[in-house]
């Protein structure tokens, strides 16, 4: 452990002692959080903003990311587990119960068990601008801010919309374009706007194909009229100010 602050759970000495000869069996995703599946415990890696994971070669620190390394973990097959997170948001956590770090997520969006009905029951219970609440991982987990966005300019809803305002057909509209926008973007290999790579070190390709996000003044696909940026909830928010209403 190179940065103590990275690891949630634990000092560096006692996740040091814990995880040491446990065995990854198998490594999945909840929401934002990569979980890898260890012999006693379960250690989840949320890579927040800039987080990176990949493996080298141990003793080889030629790769990019390899300035900013927080945590590494040395496999028995000389080569190592790299975390690496220029910005040190990422969190690594050690625990034997899922529950007390991702208990509170909620649904999986692209999960065929996920269905309008859900989303709109769920919707029904809150109070507030549409964006914000989108991005609340305890009503849908994974979408983020890109993503949020994104839905939005293809659902065609102002993102600071009243979410009481909103009637079933734009619930369904929400609905549908939250899961488009998120697998397009698994297929397109994930949006890299600055430090986000895949595994294997290359670029994503979503980035290219935003409509609305990080595309202030330039025009909408739609209608040509510039996209305009606000804050909301503190978050940057891009929409069209004419195809959104
Ligand atoms: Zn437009």
């Amino acid at each position: 452990v190179f940065w103590a602050r990275e690891l949630a759970t634990h000092s560096p000495e006692l996740f040091e002692a814990q995880i040491k000869g446990q065995t990854i069996s198998e490594i999945t995703r909840r929401g934002k959080y990569i979980v890898f599946h260890l012999t006693h415990d379960f250690m989840l890696i949320h890579l927040k903003m800039t987080g990176r994971l990949y493996v080298s070669p141990a003793e080889d620190f030629s790769g990019d990311a390899d300035r900013w390394l927080r945590v590494s973990f040395r496999l028995e097959n000389q080569h190592e587990l790299r975390f690496a997170d220029t910005r040190k948001f990422g969190r690594v956590y050690l625990t034997p119960s899922l529950a007390e770090v991702i208990g509170k997520l909620g649904p999986e969006p692209l999960d065929d068990a996920f269905t309008l009905n859900d989303f709109t029951s769920r919707l029904a219970k809150r109070h507030g601008r549409i964006k914000p609440i989108l991005l609340d991982q305890t009503l849908l987990a994974g979408v983020g801010n890109i993503y949020a966005d994104e839905a939005l300019w293809v659902a065609r809803i102002d993102p600071r919309r009243e979410v009481s305002t909103l009637n079933q057909d734009e619930l369904s509209m929400i609905y549908h374009a939250v899961r488009q926008v998120l697998q397009q973007g698994i297929d397109n290999g994930g949006s890299t706007i600055d430090t986000y790579r895949k595994p294997d070190g290359s670029k994503g390709e979503n980035q290219e194909r935003f409509n609305v996000y990080d595309r202030m003044d330039q025009p909408c696909p739609e209608c040509l009229t510039p996209i305009t940026k606000i804050w909301l909830a503190q978050r940057g928010t891009h929409y069209c100010p004419v195809c959104q209403t």
